[in-house]
């Protein structure tokens, strides 16, 4: 058999004040020697090095108190250190080494260090490296002074524990309390990563709310950059036509206007220029020469109408020649001139109406004379040169007609002439109204078109503020064929449309909504991170519940069959000891089960008992042999410390440990008892390294090799090895 503990070095631990170093040779080393020598000190520094922390198992009250406190003799050392060296060619501890020296140091600041083949390690790494080798824990494999029937005091909890770490449950127990830790962490975490997530979702819902608004707003601008660049292209097509057009148009009446307003001055000089006056006189003056031109020929009419008469009668009387009104009428004057005389007494005037008197019988006379009575033939010649005068005289006034017709149709033709200028100047004056009414109205389309190139440019204007550049590059977009025959409604369609269109994204009160849409983006990347966290947390937790399900599952197998092998050894062990009788270990049934419940959210609360009133504790029964009471508290001292002595070998035995320590755990035994605690001891070894501090000589007898423990006057434990006969004399 190997034995897996080699050596074990102890200075200034303790009574240990100068190093001392135990060698083990032997499957069983005894320790031995006087009361207060120190070997108990020994089986804590064994406890000291694997790591105990409980200083009252190590009798102490603090770190301080396991340091050489120093003697008349030698004085106090400031550091307690214990070296326990392994063989592990068979690699019973989980580390790539052949030997393994663990080393544990105290200072006087209670300070402690541990340390892996020199290396500085942590308590957790060392006391996780035994307990892969069933060293450690509860220690029961280190049995001290008085405390070999601990297990029976032990609460059934405590009790449990020890045989769990006894069956080497203990590795299986750590992982599961490290799992069940790690699961406790996944689920604060989980709480909250979920915290975090409610926290942020009211946030991001706000936020998609408002990058839904944000994309229908883009996919709205987008929508009106279409809209108006062929809106636009559309526009400006039209305005610059319309503008050419009505230019052209404005040219063209402009000119007509100007060429009517030059005739219109033209027909008005003329109109004026024509002076009828002229003719008139020239009219009048013929009239007049026409009248007196009739009047002559109508008297050679009547001459020659006398003078034919005359021709005809060949008489002529007094009547023929002088005509009767003539001398009434020269009869008249003559009385009227005489009246005139009679009235008046101025002599002057008297004659001058005589002298008129005379002139005027005298002109009768020779009226008369002329007048005179002529023969046929003068009758005749007076016919013919009446006839001669009276065609002279009428075509005299045939002449004077023909003029005065030429005179008139002058007039006439004159005043047709006014007439017409005045005509035309009225109708280019009407002319002009209506070129210049038609240049009004090409001006005023012009006007218009002018305000509609004012509001394109406006609503490009408006369109960069809306949606920005997008609007650039409507030059671009091509007018589709027949564009510019169409009806003016359909582009005013397209403007109401774009004006509801702007409206819209105006109401959506949404900008360009960049930074909304980057904190969206960090806000869900977050949200996702967490989400993914989340899920990666709770595979963790199912794995580490799975983990730990099978963990439990493997130690209530291992504990269940353990427990069988124990009681199996025990029996045999009990019966042995006690010549008969019956002891075992069995599973408490927990007092309380867990109540589970729910809380006013549906959610299950767990209701804990005392942790100590749900586990399924380990109780012991004892029947002794011949005996009537059974049950702990019916046995003697002895009896106790038999049954304890079992019930550690049992355990033992079930799943040895590398090495069993124990302090005189053999006291309180009569010698027949000591003996078969002897067998045991040798029964034990077979299997484990065993190392007993004993007083008796029959568990002396059982070692392979003895160590003697001395102290001398300065205070010091010293080791030494010891051959049988000196170690019983030691001993007593
Ligand atoms: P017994 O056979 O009576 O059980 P023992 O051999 O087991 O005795 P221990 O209990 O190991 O004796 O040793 C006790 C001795 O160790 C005492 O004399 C005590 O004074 C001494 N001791 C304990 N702690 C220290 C310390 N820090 N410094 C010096 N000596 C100490």
């Amino acid at each position: 058999m190997i034995l897996s503990l080699k050596s074990i070095e102890l200075s200034g631990f303790k009574s240990f004040g100068k190093k001392s170093e135990l060698v083990f040779t032997s499957p069983i080393a005894s320790i031995v020697g006087p009361n207060g020598s120190g070997k108990s000190n020994v089986a804590e520094a064994f406890r000291f090095v694997l790591g105990e922390q409980s200083m009252k198992s190590m009798r102490s009250r603090r770190g301080e108190d396991l340091i050489w406190g120093g003697s008349p003799a030698m004085s106090r050392a400031n550091r307690a250190s214990v070296k326990v060296t392994f063989d592990n060619t068979h690699r019973l501890l989980d580390i790539d080494f052949k030997e393994v020296v663990i080393e544990r140091v105290v200072y006087r600041d209670g300070q402690n260090e541990y340390l892996l083949n020199g290396s500085q390690v942590r308590l957790k790494d060392v006391i996780r490296l035994l307990a892969g080798a069933n060293i450690g824990g509860s220690g029961y494999q280190i049995i001290s002074q008085g405390e070999a029937d601990r297990i029976l005091n032990a609460s059934a909890r405590e009790r449990r524990e020890m045989v769990e770490d006894a069956l080497g449950l203990k590795l299986y127990q750590h992982k599961k309390a490290e799992s069940e830790k790690k699961l406790e962490e996944t689920g604060v975490n989980i709480d909250k990563t979920k915290s975090l997530r409610r926290e942020i979702a009211p946030h991001l819902n706000f936020l998609r709310a408002q990058v839904e608004k944000i994309e229908k707003a883009r996919e709205m601008k987008e929508e009106l950059a279409a809209k108006m660049h062929e809106y636009l292209a559309r526009e400006n097509a039209y305005i610059t036509q319309e503008d050419a057009r009505l230019l052209e148009e404005a040219r063209a009446h402009d000119a007509d206007a100007r060429a009517l307003a030059t005739r219109a001055d033209e027909m008005r000089q003329k109109r004026g220029g024509t002076a009828p006056g002229a003719s008139e006189v020239e009219v009048n003056a013929l009239e007049s020469k026409l009248s007196h031109a009739r009047q002559e020929s109508a008297r050679l009419e009547r001459e020659l109408g006398r003078a034919e008469g005359a021709l005809e009668a060949n008489t002529v009387t007094v009547e023929q020649i002088v005509p009767v009104p003539h001398v009434r009428q020269f009869v008249r004057e003559i009385e009227v001139e005489i009246g005139q005389a009679e009235q008046s007494d101025d002599i002057g005037n008297v004659r001058g109406v005589l002298s008129s008197v005379r002139g005027k019988i005298k002109s009768f006379i020779e009226g008369l004379t002329g007048s005179a009575p002529e023969t046929s033939e003068e009758a005749r010649l007076h016919v013919e040169s009446l006839t001669h005068q009276l065609k002279a005289a009428q075509e005299h006034e045939h002449s004077i007609v023909a003029e005065l017709e030429t005179a008139r149709a002058k007039i006439a033709a004159a005043r047709d002439a006014t007439f017409a200028a005045e005509r035309e100047v009225i109708e280019t004056e009407g002319k002009l109204r209506e070129a210049r009414s038609r240049l009004a109205a090409v001006q005023n389309a012009r006007d218009q078109i002018a305000a509609l190139r004012e509001r394109f440019e406006e609503e490009i204007r408006e369109g960069i503020t809306l949606i920005g550049a997008a609007i650039h590059g409507w030059d671009k977009s091509e007018i589709p064929q027949g564009a510019l025959s169409e009806d003016r409604s359909t582009q005013e369609k397209r403007r109401r449309e774009i004006e509801r269109l702007k409206i819209k994204i105006e109401e959506s009160g949404i900008g360009n909504g960049d930074a909304v849409m980057r904190e969206f983006n960090n806000t869900k990347e977050r949200d996702e991170f967490l989400a993914k966290e989340l899920i990666d947390l709770e595979q963790s937790a199912a794995s580490l519940q799975n983990i730990i399900a099978e963990l439990e599952e493997t130690i209530d197998a291992r504990f269940t069959e353990g427990l069988k092998l124990i009681n199996v050894a025990l029996h045999e062990f009990f019966a042995k000891l006690f010549g008969g009788g019956e002891a075992k270990l069995f599973v408490e049934k927990p007092k309380h089960s867990a109540k589970r419940d729910l809380d006013e959210d549906g959610d299950e609360i767990e209701e804990v008992p005392d942790e100590d009133e749900l586990y399924a504790g380990l109780a012991i029964s004892v029947t002794l042999p011949r005996k009537k009471m059974h049950g702990l508290e019916v046995l003697s001292g002895g009896e106790r410390a038999l049954t304890s002595i079992a019930l550690i070998f049992s355990m033992s035995q079930v799943n040895p440990p590398p090495f069993l320590i124990l302090d005189e755990t053999d006291a309180a035994l009569d010698e027949a008892n000591s003996k078969r605690y002897a067998d045991m001891i040798r029964e034990l070894g077979a299997k484990s390294q065993l190392i007993v501090i004993t007083h008796n000589r029959a568990t002396m007898a059982a070692a392979g090799e003895l160590y003697g423990v001395t102290m001398g006057s300065d205070g010091v434990s010293k080791l030494l090895s010891v051959k049988f006969e000196e170690a019983t004399k030691v001993a007593k």
